[in-house]
């Protein structure tokens, strides 16, 4: 699914005071494009993403998620289209600890009306062997996978990755990366990624730059070729 941002503004009011999360965002990236974006701490990443993912509401602008105008629907269709379309990757991953590795995704199929079937997403991740394990008998980059399979069961349009390689080491985040690439191929997901890290960035088909709320670049990379 194709995503546009027309003059996207957060602003967050205290008292009189009045603050910019972000300003005038605009931007377009293609379906079955792998989005990068990249910032320092405070720049606006995460209000991006949560704008996104429908999980916040931007103050003013337009949001199109393909032919569909997402700023113009209810909280309650909102809420629907989110259900059905979008999918989340934490950088703690968030797993149910009490749940095994199959369980946790079995969570997320209830709640949907999964296309895929667990075995399926489990063997797309390489977890198989893995899916009777519970998350404390796994590692970072394993959980991060299982919490990829979770979010990919409803084979969602979007995926949308909060520092997902935050708390990895750099060869664990490369292979979590070629993972996403993998998914973004087998399924066309059109997936953002939240970094600070410039070489997971490069990985990426667009980079997206923001700094104190406002996009500073966007770059499409020499490297990768786009899907469109
Ligand atoms: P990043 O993800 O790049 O670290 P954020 O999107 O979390 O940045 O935050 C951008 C700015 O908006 C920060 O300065 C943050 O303090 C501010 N901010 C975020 N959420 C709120 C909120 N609910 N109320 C007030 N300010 C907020
Ligand atoms: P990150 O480093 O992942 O961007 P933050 O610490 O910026 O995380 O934000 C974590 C959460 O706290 C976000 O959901 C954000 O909306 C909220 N938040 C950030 N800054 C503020 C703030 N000044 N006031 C209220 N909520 C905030």
């Amino acid at each position: 699914m194709s995503i546009k941002f027309k003059n996207v503004t957060k602003e967050y009011k205290t008292g009189t005071n009045s603050f910019y999360a972000l300003k005038n965002v605009s931007f377009k990236a293609n379906e079955g494009e792998i989005v990068a974006i990249l910032g320092p701490s405070g720049s606006g990443k995460s209000t991006l993403l949560n704008i996104l993912g429908e999980i916040d509401r931007a103050t003013d602008g337009e949001i199109m998620f393909g032919d569909l105008n997402v700023s113009k629907l209810s909280d309650k269709e909102l809420t629907k289209y989110r259900r059905n379309n979008v999918g989340f990757v934490f950088q703690f991953y968030n797993l149910i600890p009490n749940l095994t590795a199959f369980e946790n995704i079995e969570v997320a199929a209830e709640l949907t009306k999964s296309p895929l079937k667990i075995e399926e997403v489990l063997e797309a991740v390489g977890m198989l062997q893995n899916k009777n394990k519970f998350p404390q008998q796994l590692s970072g980059g394993e959980q991060q996978r299982i919490s990829i399979a979770r979010a990919i069961i409803k084979n969602p349009k979007l995926l949308l990755c909060d520092e997902p390689t935050g708390a990895l080491d750099y060869n664990t985040s490369k292979e979590v990366l070629e993972l996403l690439d993998k998914i973004n191929k087998m399924y066309g997901t059109t997936i953002f990624i939240v970094t600070h890290n410039t070489s997971i960035a490069s990985m990426c088909h667009r980079i997206i730059k923001l700094r104190s709320g406002q996009i500073t670049d966007v770059k499409l990379n020499k490297e990768r070729i786009s899907p469109k």
